[in-house]
């Protein structure tokens, strides 16, 4: 077998059907809340939130789950995506490792999410919704569902992050050209949005408060619904594409990976990728070890609690089981945005706490400098979210060096960071710091848990 740098498959081989992990879970999912009963919710309890197709997925337990093929036709836009070995970096590392990676950022809008917002819009149109609201932090989310609304004509309406519009004003402007509206939050439109002006007129915004403003509006709104682009169920269910592409990618190259890595914002790309080879595991296969990178600014895996929370800052939302930093945790104001998230999918959460995926947390810099070497040596400028992937996989490069271990590594590549250049320049300028969370601050963030205190 020549070696080759990327590992394509063609359209043919596009997956015809999503993977469901929740068939082949050991234990099941712990139940959606209702914070006012302390209950499980029914399906009947979303439909003002989502549309019924959507709320299907989310509880279904098939193992696979047919993608529609106007989906399909979408996706082959930018799918298959290339798998690419990275010598270069390797070289550069001079590690006896091998390092794959799946790159998701040649998508329209630069990384994974279309994956998810292409879906949801197929399934609120075929349900008659005419308009979806949603949050944004870093702005990927808000671009890929404006992107997608445009092919499904569906209004959309973005609560944007104010301090994330105000450092990435282009990713706003992309937005607006997909023909969406675009609203910094936290603002007057909504009585969440209003009531927290009230007490901080200068507040920054987090991805909490946006997305109660976002809920607010949907509920509010006639024909309209919510968008969530990670977290849920059925979210980690539409990213699966890119583990079962990786999969057949990785045979193609006569390899098979040791080490799985992802970034985990809301846990996303890292179950896009990882889920299906974690279900082959399941269903008796071979064990790897998985690990899920975080912030060490916003360490919701490796510091923070598995507990029911709410997703939003206002308590609009159902209550969750998953790690969580408390839903009034206000994450510092730095630049990896799409990482900001104080809780983490519930499924993600349960296979962390069923040991069935290591969570680590990276600081910024250090992500950084392992996103310089990568544009150095691959060609590819990454998101800063995908720097957290990229520096542990460097990290455990460099563990294989000094044990000479030749271990097979593979990460998910989730974006680019061409939007991110601010973000590089302070970098360079040597205006970025390193915070980790105090005790204190975790402590106090923990105490606002529903039940605790
Ligand atoms: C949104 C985003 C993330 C974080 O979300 P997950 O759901 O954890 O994947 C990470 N990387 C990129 C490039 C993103 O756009």
């Amino acid at each position: 077998m020549p070696d080759r740098v990327k590992y394509l498959i063609d359209e043919q081989e596009l997956p015809d059907s999503w993977y469901n992990i929740a068939a082949d879970l050991p234990e099941p999912l712990p139940p959606v809340l209702n914070p006012a009963t302390g209950e499980p919710i029914g399906p009947d309890d979303l439909a003002a939130i989502f549309p019924r197709n959507l709320i299907e997925q989310e509880v279904s337990t098939e193992r696979e789950i047919e993608i529609p093929e106007p989906v399909r036709e979408v996706y082959r836009q930018w799918r298959p995506t290339p798998l690419y070995r990275a010598r270069r970096l390797e070289r550069a590392l001079d590690t006896p490792a091998r390092i794959y990676y799946k790159y998701e950022g040649g998508s329209p809008t630069g990384s994974h999410k279309p994956n998810t917002s292409v879906a949801q819009a197929f399934f609120n149109k075929q349900a008659g919704i005419h308009k979806l609201t949603t949050e944004t932090g870093a702005g990927q989310w808000g671009s890929s569902l404006a992107y997608a609304g445009a092919l499904f004509d569906l209004e959309i309406l973005v609560y944007m992050v104010k301090v994330s519009l105000r450092q990435k004003p282009y990713r706003g402007g992309l937005i607006q050209t997909f023909g969406a509206n675009v609203i910094p939050s936290p603002s007057q439109t909504t009585e969440s949005g209003r009531a927290i002006l009230a007490e901080d007129p200068d507040c920054n915004g987090s991805l909490g408060i946006a997305i109660s403003e976002a809920v607010e509006a949907a509920v509010k709104g006639d024909k309209t619904r919510y968008a969530l682009g990670s977290v849920l169920n059925h979210v980690m269910l539409h990213q699966t594409v890119i583990g079962l592409e990786a999969m057949k990618q990785m045979e193609l190259a006569g390899d098979d990976p040791d080490i799985l890595i992802g970034c985990t914002g809301g846990g996303s790309n890292f179950a896009g990728l990882i889920f299906p080879f974690l279900g082959q595991q399941l269903r008796g296969g071979r064990t790897r070890r998985i690990i899920a990178v975080e912030p060490a600014a916003c360490p919701t895996l490796t510091r923070g609690r598995y507990a029911y929370d709410y997703g939003d800052t206002s308590h609009l939302t159902p209550l969750l089981k998953m790690h969580t930093l408390g839903s009034r945790f206000m994450p510092p104001g730095f630049h990896t945005g799409g990482l900001r998230y104080h809780g983490m999918a519930p499924l993600v959460s349960h296979a962390v706490s069923l040991g069935l995926a290591e969570p680590v947390a990276k600081a910024q810099l250090a992500c950084f400098e392992a996103g310089v070497l990568t544009a150095r040596t691959e060609g590819i400028t990454p998101a800063p979210e995908a720097t957290h992937a990229i520096r542990a996989a460097i990290d455990e490069a460099l563990r294989c060096k000094q044990e000479g271990r030749s271990e097979t590594i593979l990460f998910n590549f989730c974006g680019h960071g061409h939007f991110d250049m601010q973000a590089y320049m302070d970098y360079f300028a040597g205006n970025l710091k390193d915070h980790a969370c105090s005790e204190e601050e975790i402590a106090m963030a923990l105490a606002g848990l529903p039940g605790a205190g």
